[in-house]
């Protein structure tokens, strides 16, 4: 019998250091959406906390978290609704600006994408700061819908997001630190 795969999510996430920029740390997560059975993983794991719970659309964020939330909305027979960086949309949008470590940026919302007291999850690959996590809940929260929770595969507790988002009074779940 073959040796059986005891490999984490954790393990198959690569580390790229000085990307985009020196003295970032970059965890990509691309070699665990290469992988059936990491991406598969990921999947299931992102979606544990929330069994029971009523959810009508999943919510990613650009980019990444479109490959992810795809997923996670197909595996919960819903619907996927992009938070996309701004001018990508095409149709009539609601914005969100916030801060960045120099400048800022906008995420924006389809404006008819979520109706007034749909259950949304929001699913992104990573919570650093919690900044384009939270921008995303307040573009969900102006069209009317509930948050059900925050999903990540990896949070880096030094940088504050769960603190942030968890101040904010949203429930955040993380696979791996
Ligand atoms: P933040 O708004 O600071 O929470 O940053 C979260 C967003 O930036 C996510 O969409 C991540 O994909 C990306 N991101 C931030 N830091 C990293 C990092 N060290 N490695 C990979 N992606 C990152």
């Amino acid at each position: 019998m073959p040796p059986r795969d005891t490999r984490s999510v954790r393990d198959y996430i690569r580390t790229i250091a000085d990307f985009p920029k020196e003295g970032i740390l970059f965890r990509d997560v691309t070699t665990l959406f290469a992988d059936a059975r990491g991406f598969r993983m990921a999947v299931d794991q992102l979606l544990t906390p929330y069994a029971g719970e009523r959810i009508s659309k999943v919510v990613g964020l650009e980019a990444r978290g479109f490959i992810l939330g795809g997923a996670v909305a197909h595996q919960l027979s819903v619907g996927f609704v992009p938070i996309r960086k701004k001018g990508k949309l095409p149709g009539a949008v609601i914005s969100e600006a916030y801060a960045l470590e120099y400048g800022e940026a906008v995420m924006e919302l389809h404006d008819d994408a979520l109706q007034p007291g749909e259950r949304v999850l929001i699913v992104d690959d990573l919570l650093a700061t919690g900044g384009t996590a939270a921008a995303a809940i307040k573009l969900c929260e102006r069209l009317g819908a509930q948050i059900v929770g925050c999903a990540f595969v990896i949070d880096l507790p030094d940088l504050g997001g769960r603190t942030l988002l968890e101040g904010l009074g949203h429930d955040v779940h993380a696979l791996t630190e």
